[in-house]
């Protein structure tokens, strides 16, 4: 669910924001004065924020300003004047829209929603840069060495991630034992083909809704090992 953040003075106006956003099914929260709303935009995990122009304490114009200097969140300028906002414009402070009072709810809604999409494009997009393997559920980041089943994150030792992955680059292929541990283990290393028996079952854990019924790595029996795709 996708949070956002309110930072505005006007009970009113931000309380009518967050009913018609929370309807849209967003968590929403609101921040009434320009410092500690800044403070929470900096501190919090937020997926956008929607910004008045003019609040206590610190404004609108600097919030936007430390935001951009550590976020790329998307940023909803909000304000009461119409020369405000070409104001905003030309300072570059990196808002991604704007939007003068009085405006329809649904509007903003709409474009909260336009925003939140191109946001997650772009940081999906981003995530290419990573290495990534994606089969059926199971998510592999060979740069940043995570995995992730169904959407939760589990933890591997280095040996299974590398054997994980090393299978799932190669589906379909029946290893044996002894490919697999040549493969995964250098020849140095102290242990032998009962490792890899060891290393797929706790793969399996992770990996598998029912591990005596796997989905991903099957035995083939008397040979060795395959993902399945
Ligand atoms: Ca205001």
């Amino acid at each position: 669910m996708s949070r956002i953040l309110i930072i505005e003075d006007e009970r009113e106006i931000a309380e009518l924001e967050k009913d018609y956003l929370e309807l849209s099914g967003f968590e929403v929260e609101i921040e009434e004065r320009g410092d500690t709303g800044l403070e929470k935009a900096l501190a919090g995990e937020y997926d956008l924020f929607i910004l008045d122009l003019m609040l206590p304490e610190v404004d609108g114009f600097e919030i936007c300003r430390r935001i951009r200097e550590k976020k790329d969140t998307p940023v909803l300028m909000v304000s009461a004047r119409k020369d405000d906002i070409d104001k905003i414009r030309g300072l570059g402070l990196g808002a991604d829209d704007y939007m003068t009072k009085p405006f329809s709810p649904s509007e903003m809604v709409a474009r909260v929603k336009a925003h939140l999409a191109r946001y997650d494009r772009l940081i999906g997009s981003r995530a290419q840069a990573n290495d990534i393997i994606e089969i059926r559920g199971i998510r592999i980041d060979k740069t940043a060495r995570r995995v992730w089943v169904n959407g939760e994150e589990k933890a591997f030792t280095n040996k299974e991630f590398d054997l994980l992955t090393f299978l799932a680059e190669n589906p379909n292929h029946v290893y044996t034992k002894d490919e697999l541990f040549r493969e995964i283990w250098d020849m140095e290393s102290i242990g032998d083909i009962a490792t890899v028996t060891v290393h797929i079952k706790k793969i399996r854990e992770k990996i598998e809704f029912n591990s005596a019924k796997p989905q991903y790595i099957e035995t083939i029996w008397g040979v060795g090992y395959r993902f399945k795709i």
